[in-house]
């Protein structure tokens, strides 16, 4: 018997995320970024999901790759664009976009000899400082660009938010203001907002927004779900009790014996752990759904199992299924337990899990 663990995708979730974006967007379009293998819900699938979006953003040429092999026509934006001077001719061969974040690929354009025009977006710096070019030095790298035959004269113009999931923060609207400041001087096309930005900053719609975490139905502002902004969660995560066994009071649980029984209990293993993805740091309360209830995780989370309370499930049975996320119980909820955010627990699956699609 395989393993009982499969975190199942809900096609028709990713549609509707889809379409409710692009409605929240309109009459910006909608760049869909499915880097990290579509948040780990598999890059293929929710391209296929995501067909009507208007564009893809991907953190790595090998993800253009496989969109293209995937059949997909159309336009994929790199993130971070080309990481060496031969990234040039397989941007071509795959008809990708690059961002220009820093001068060395402005060097690698230059000594290119092949003259046919990349599609770029420059990377303005305006607060996150990460990647991009500091306002200061903008004109002077899109000078650069706009000079070289080998660069498509309609430049992009993008910024990244640090902090746009706390609604009203006056660091985004800092970031906002220098955007539009230099975005002014350009006659190209402008992107400013991740999710968050696109729920919580209508005046940064620009011409195209890049939703990632939305389109899989998570929220990171805190304290709010996807669902609480009318998204879908769009990954199940399940698994099942294998074992329920009757422990003594005072008797402890686990590795480091961390949860100690206050009385006589029954005790169900559930067959998912680390090593599926399930995050170890998930503390004692954290909730699991099992028969469509809660109950909470007591223990450590072990590599491949974990074990839970089941003083309020008389009714379980050895093979009941579990879930651990999805709906009526939020990723977020989950990553808020165990200290990080719901995109890093959906990007977590191992190869061990299973994947199944559900149409809806
Ligand atoms: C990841 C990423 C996004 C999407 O962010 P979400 O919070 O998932 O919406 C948008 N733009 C850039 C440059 C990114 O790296």
């Amino acid at each position: 018997m395989s393993r009982a663990t499969s975190a199942t995708i809900h096609l028709g979730a990713l549609r509707d995320n889809l379409r409710r974006s692009r409605d929240l967007a309109r009459p910006a379009r909608v760049m869909a970024v499915v880097k990290a293998d579509g948040y780990g819900h598999g890059l293929e699938r929710v391209a296929r999901a995501f067909d009507e979006a208007d564009a893809f953003g991907v953190a790595c040429i090998a993800d253009g790759q496989r969109l293209r092999a995937a059949g997909v026509a159309r336009r994929i934006v790199v993130l971070s664009g080309i990481d060496e001077a031969a990234d040039i001719a397989e941007m071509h061969r795959l008809g990708l976009e690059s961002a220009i974040h820093h001068r060395s690929q402005i060097d690698w354009l230059e000594a290119d000899p092949d003259p046919r025009p990349l599609k770029v977006w420059l990377k303005i710096d305006t607060g996150m400082h990460r990647l991009g070019f500091p306002p200061e030095q903008v004109a002077a790298a899109h000078a650069r660009l706009l000079a070289l035959p080998n660069v498509d004269a309609d430049i992009g113009l993008m910024t990244h938010f640090a902090n746009s999931d706390v609604f009203g923060d006056t660091q985004t609207t800092a970031q906002i203001e220098c955007f539009e400041r230099i975005a002014s001087e350009f006659p190209g096309p402008l992107s400013l907002s991740n999710s968050a930005g696109l729920l919580g900053w209508p005046q940064a719609r620009g011409h195209w927004v890049r939703p990632g975490g939305l389109l899989y139905g998570i929220s990171v502002v805190e304290g709010r779900t996807g669902e609480d902004f009318g998204f879908r969660p769009a990954m199940t995560l399940s698994s099942k009790l294998i074992a329920i066994n009757r422990i003594g009071r005072g008797e402890s649980i686990g590795y480091a014996a961390s949860w100690t029984c206050p009385e006589d209990m029954d005790v169900g293993v559930v067959q998912i752990g680390y090593g599926d993805g399930y995050p170890r740091s998930a503390s004692a309360g954290t909730p699991v759904l099992l028969n469509g209830r809660r109950a909470p995780l007591i223990g450590r989370v072990s590599m491949d199992l974990i074990t839970i309370d089941l003083r309020k499930h008389g009714d379980a049975r050895v093979g009941d299924a579990v879930i651990l996320w999805g709906k009526d119980l939020p990723v977020e909820e989950i990553a808020s337990r165990a200290g990080s955010i719901g995109y890093e627990l959906v990007c977590g699956m191992t190869r061990r899990v299973r994947f199944l699609e559900d149409p809806n």
